[in-house]
């Protein structure tokens, strides 16, 4: 269980995001949403310890984040801007945190098999991320994570750069991969049909303000106000 207690974030002078509390449950696929700019990636990041905390702490399981090293963290982040080595190709991409961790050969590239297939980019292993689109690199960037196995796994608009048609079938993918694997999955978009069908629990947030919280059906039959009415496009 990762708990936000009172956690806060500005840059210099200008808040963000003003003290706020969340709670991710085990086995819970949590959907941040909201629009451009509210904030999602600067919490994921706050989550990842990649950003420091203006205020409040985050626990893992009753431990402090600033009491962790990453490795204790035991998360897998997808990237929004994908992040890849230009220099290693794709498998090496993939594999950069198993072979870090000194997993065994014929596994690692049993994994890298298994997750590349799942993705549709096992034809691409050998080419280098400037030679991919950029629709095939956020499948690798989403690859590198699910090779892991991380307890939890944060997603920052891991399927923005798709096409609709694609986009629909990483959907159907995650979502069989959320009832098939009992991981949390902290999830950000800025797509309301990605979060109400994805999402277990939805967190709908706007200018830096967690507006609502609660299951697809609880936001879309009870919204909070105006703004999550439309947002989810509940009838008012
Ligand atoms: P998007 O959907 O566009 O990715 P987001 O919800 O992920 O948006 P954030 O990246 O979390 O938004 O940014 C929240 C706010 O913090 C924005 O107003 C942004 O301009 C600001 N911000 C983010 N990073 C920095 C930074 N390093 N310095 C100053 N302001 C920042
Ligand atoms: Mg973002």
């Amino acid at each position: 269980r990762i708990v936000f207690d009172q956690v806060a974030k500005s840059y210099g002078a200008v808040e963000v995001l003003p003290p706020f509390d969340l709670a991710l449950d085990d086995g819970e696929f949590t959907v941040l949403v909201g629009p451009s700019g509210c904030g999602k990636s600067t919490t994921l990041r706050m989550l990842a310890g990649l950003e420091t905390l203006s205020g409040g702490e985050i626990y893992f399981d009753d431990r402090p984040i600033s009491k962790l090293d990453p490795k204790e963290r035991d998360l897998a982040m997808v990237f929004q801007d994908y992040a890849l080595y230009p220099h290693m190709n794709i498998a090496k991409n993939m594999s950069f945190a198993l072979r870090l961790a000194r997993v065994p050969k014929p596994e690692i590239e049993e994994k890298v098999q298994r997750v590349a297939g799942m993705l549709n980019i096992a034809h691409l292993l050998d080419r280098k991320p400037a030679e991919l689109s950029g629709g095939q690199r956020q499948r690798v960037a989403m690859g590198r994570a699910l090779v892991r196995d991380a307890g939890t796994f944060l997603f920052d608009e891991p399927l923005s750069n798709l096409d609709a048609k694609l986009r629909g079938k990483m959907r159907a993918e995650l979502a069989e991969m959320r009832d098939t694997i009992d991981k949390n999955m902290v999830y950000v978009t800025h797509d309301q049909v990605e979060a109400m069908t994805l999402g277990d629990r939805i967190v709908v947030m706007s200018d830096g303000f967690i507006q609502q919280q609660g299951s697809p059906e609880e936001l879309f039959k009870s919204p909070a106000n105006k703004f999550v009415a439309g947002f989810i496009g509940s009838p008012t």
